[in-house]
């Protein structure tokens, strides 16, 4: 239902929380976050408010510079802490937050669980993350456009892997999601107040639209991979 992403030089899981907390009011079942630590790609999920997820990080913190988060409305499998978001493969090396609908998951899982993939949830997003992981040959932008080609519904998507992990992918289908531009920082929201304490300039992306952040630049493209320009807008109101 929420969507949140960071890449820079703060402590990710901070952020995270606090552009999450911001989205509450759309309302939510569970909530978690990826993040990129010393150790590798570590997720952290749990059914229920966002003070169980808060709690749990306090407890074991998730230690690093880039991140994405997730509250979710429960759409495709019941509200539990293996449904949450980020969903991942099975050598969690790809994770995903998704908010929306994959219409066709049920034929790609078959078709995933056929070539031997194993699933663990019951949502219709861990379709995505056993896609981007089989579409995956050394450029995350061509795995989640090729993953995406094969994809119908509504989605948003923030997508961070371990394989490079200076990299964020958002895309754009049908789903609310906008950009937020900081200095040696850059920003995923649902939309624009979950980012507002941290910027106030922000692209808005369109359906199937795409971006690529770094900590220091943003590319837009097309999900067929034609790079846009886009006006930035400069946010002159306070949520
Ligand atoms: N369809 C997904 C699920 O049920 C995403 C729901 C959402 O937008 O939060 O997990």
């Amino acid at each position: 239902c929420g969507i949140v992403g960071y890449i820079g030089t703060r402590d990710s899981q901070a952020v995270l929380l606090d552009g999450l907390s911001k989205l509450e009011y759309r309302g939510y079942d569970s909530a978690g976050i990826a993040v990129f630590t010393p150790q590798g790609l570590q997720i952290s999920k749990a059914q229920g408010r966002l003070a169980v997820l808060a709690s749990r990080l306090e407890d074991e913190p998730l230690q690093g510079t880039v991140g994405i988060g997730h509250t979710r409305w429960a759409t495709h499998g019941k509200p539990s802490d293996v449904n949450s978001h980020p969903h991942t493969d099975e050598a969690m090396k790809f994770s995903v937050v998704h908010n929306g609908i994959v219409e066709n998951y049920m034929e790609l899982k078959e078709e995933l669980i056929e070539a031997g993939y194993i699933f663990v949830s019951e949502t219709d997003t861990e379709v995505i993350s056993h896609l981007i992981a089989r579409e995956y040959d050394g450029d995350i932008v061509k795995a989640v456009q090729r993953a995406t080609s094969h994809m119908r519904g509504a989605f948003a998507l923030a997508v961070l892997t371990e394989y490079e992990p200076e990299k964020l992918v958002a895309v754009r289908f049908a789903s609310p999601l906008v950009i937020g531009i900081g200095d040696g920082e850059n920003f995923i929201g649902s939309d624009i107040p979950a980012i507002l304490q941290y910027t106030r300039r922000v692209y808005i992306l369109n359906d199937g639209e795409m971006a690529v952040l770094t900590k220091d630049a943003v590319e837009l493209m097309t999900l067929e991979g034609n790079f846009i320009s886009r006006e930035m807008i400069v946010v002159d109101w306070d949520a």
